[in-house]
């Protein structure tokens, strides 16, 4: 998945990203409900000393969840254990990590959809009573032993809160959902960007590029990144309005953001499925991308415009999709 506009994190991001992302609450743009939440439960935790709640963090990916979590765990003044959960193989594996874990420190799983059931059930009690319930030995001789762990908070990331099963998401005590970024917010993400990596940069070129972010931060930067090169090779290194708008057109991210995945998408629903209703794996069948991409990142932006709707009976695109798209609105 290398397209320009995919919100999946790319080798190319991994060391800018690093430079990007903002360490503190108060440089932390956006999501202001969720915000204002953790800021107060941080805030008691730090005055009881004790560890903060579970949270499970749910969204999209590149919406900042990785960030945030980062954010706690320096607002909390603790340290952070990053793993995900396919990385967790066996309950051993999840055994070392926590053991390893100094007092309030956070542990955050990515993909925390993706841990297997052996390995969630040791987690359980590890949530809920800080210890973990280890086998030793084999056959009738084996015992349970129970041994105490350090608070600590776990912090769960997934872009699927629907996959994770009930017992585990009743473990987190905070449940947020961050939202896509409206215009202003990354125009401002993208300005901060342009500060940090020192590229001049015009105010009406940041709303330019968030325009076509698709509410997402990590695309925000990319697309930045992007016309910084074509700044740079195309003219005199000044992000003007218009250098961004040639510069995006070039790399085919339409106005809205769409790349040309997202207008074969739509097209093959109009052309080959009058529209829908299709099913996703149909459709995904149809234009030679997988079921779960199409879910968990193709589909969301274009729920959230309002372009293609899910219904029981499959995928339908909109009115809006056509016109987009230039095409006739069936009666
Ligand atoms: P996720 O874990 O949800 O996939 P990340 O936390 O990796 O997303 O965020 C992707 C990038 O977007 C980060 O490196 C950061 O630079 C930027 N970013 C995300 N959220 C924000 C925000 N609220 N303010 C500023 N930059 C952000």
């Amino acid at each position: 998945d290398d397209r320009i506009i995919s919100a999946n994190l790319m080798m190319e991001d991994q060391a800018v990203e690093y430079s990007l992302r903002p360490r503190y609450l108060n440089e932390y743009i956006g999501q202001s409900q969720v915000k204002d939440n953790l800021k107060v439960f941080i805030e008691a935790a730090k005055l009881r000393k004790e560890a903060l709640d579970h949270v499970l963090l749910y969204g999209p990916p590149g919406l900042g969840k990785t960030t945030l979590s980062n954010i706690i765990a320096n607002e909390l003044g603790v340290s952070l254990r990053t793993t995900s959960g396919p990385a967790i193989e066996r309950p051993g594996d999840l055994a070392a990590l926590l053991t390893n874990l100094q007092e309030n420190d956070v542990l955050f799983i990515d993909e925390i959809h993706r841990l297997n059931r052996s390995v969630e059930e040791v987690l359980y009690p590890a949530m809920e009573d800080f210890c973990l319930d280890i086998m030793i030995g084999k056959g009738p001789s084996a015992r349970s032993v129970r041994l105490d762990l350090p608070p600590f908070t776990l912090i769960g990331a997934t872009t699927r809160a629907g996959l994770l099963s009930a017992p585990l998401r009743d473990r987190f005590g905070v449940v947020s959902r961050l939202e896509y970024y409206g215009t202003d917010e990354l125009a401002f993400i993208i300005s901060r960007s342009a500060e940090i990596l020192d590229v001049r940069m015009v105010g009406e070129a940041a709303h330019e590029i968030a325009l076509r972010s698709r509410g997402t931060p990590r695309i925000a930067n990319r697309l930045l990144k992007r016309v910084r090169d074509f700044a740079q090779v195309r003219g005199d290194g000044i992000i003007t309005s218009e250098l961004a708008e040639l510069a995006l057109s070039l790399i085919a991210v339409d106005p809205l953001g769409l790349d040309r995945i997202d207008h074969k998408l739509l097209q093959a629903m109009i052309s080959h499925y009058r529209g829908g209703p299709v099913g996703l794996d149909t459709l995904a069948a149809t234009i030679g991308e997988e079921s779960q991409t199409i879910e968990d990142v193709y589909e969301p932006y274009l729920m959230q415009i309002g372009f293609l709707q899910r219904t029981p009976r499959g995928r339908v695109a909109t009115p809006l999709a056509y016109r987009h798209l230039g095409l006739p609105v069936p009666e």
